[in-house]
């Protein structure tokens, strides 16, 4: 006979009491981005074993790489229901490509988007978070902006730093009625040359003028002074995929140079799921977000 044993689960939330908790508290929420299934899976373990809340994060570049919005919203509600997950958890799209993808993944079930405006002129950008901030309302749904560029890799283009003007910061939190606000003030995706310098005199004027949690993209590789000087300032979500994918990379690698003969999938990703796990709970420490579920 099949067990009875009820799921003890609790479903998908969105980042609006998370982030507001976590800047009342001085802590910021972790995003990390899924790379794949094992990487989900770590992600959780991890958020339930540190009994952290948790932003699972699907860039909007690689949703088609990870089988479309729904495959994402079903795997995730899937495994945290399979694994008994009990921690806050919202699923949301980092650096959504246009207003439609934002509507496509909140129709899938993300609790969570980022319409990422910010290559374009303010009002351009304004206008579009406007238009998903008044769909994602009604759903429940949070919804993240970008004023400036992060510099590395965003979206798929390479491009040099632009610090957030703190007027259009202003501006955009003040007629879009967004959620969070990501200001790019220095930081950088994927691995820094030398030590990050993030802008934080601009940072303290955008917290005070603005009052929304601010978010930290390219949270790998910065020193821990420089994460809790941003938590301070008011960074309440820090944005993680580097950290994760290079604790993934150097496992496969050891476990592949180790034993030439391996071939089997398992073999090769357990040892890379836990090196994952361990990267996230590292930065949950960093973030001091365990034990804040
Ligand atoms: P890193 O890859 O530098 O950690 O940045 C992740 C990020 O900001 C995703 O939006």
């Amino acid at each position: 006979m099949l067990s009875q044993e009820s799921a003890v689960s609790v479903p998908l939330v969105s980042m609006k009491d998370m982030l507001q908790k976590a800047k009342k508290e001085n802590y910021a929420v972790g995003q990390f981005n899924i790379n794949g299934l094992d990487f989900a899976q770590s992600f959780l373990q991890a958020a339930q074993e540190e009994q952290a809340p948790i932003i699972l994060a699907a860039s909007d570049r690689l949703v088609d790489y990870l089988g479309g919005f729904q495959v994402i919203a079903s795997m995730v509600k899937n495994l945290m229901e399979e694994m008994k997950i009990t921690v806050p958890v919202a699923l949301h799209l980092d650096h959504g490509m246009s207003v439609e993808r934002c509507k496509k993944a909140i129709d899938a079930g993300f609790t969570s988007v980022m319409i990422d405006g910010s290559h374009g002129p303010i009002d351009q950008n304004i206008a579009m978070t406007k238009e998903v901030v008044a769909y994602a309302r009604e759903k429940g749904v949070s919804v993240e902006a970008e004023v400036g560029t992060v510099g590395g890799q965003e979206d798929g283009l390479i491009g040099g730093i632009q610090y957030a003007d703190p007027e259009e910061c202003v501006q955009i939190v003040k007629e879009a009625g967004i959620d969070a606000l990501a200001a790019a003030l220095g930081s950088v995706h994927g691995p820094y040359q030398g030590e990050p310098k993030l802008g934080f005199e601009e940072m303290k004027q955008i917290a005070e003028l603005t009052d929304v949690p601010l978010v930290l993209h390219g949270g790998s590789g910065i020193p821990l002074h420089q994460i809790q000087k941003a938590i301070e300032l008011g960074h309440a979500k820090i944005n993680v995929n580097t950290e994760s994918i290079q604790a993934w990379t150097k496992a496969v690698r050891e476990t592949l140079d180790a034993n030439h003969n391996v071939y089997e999938p398992r073999a090769i990703l357990t040892p890379a799921k836990s090196a994952v796990m361990k990267a996230v709970k590292s930065k949950m420490r960093e973030f001091n977000t365990s034990g804040k579920a």
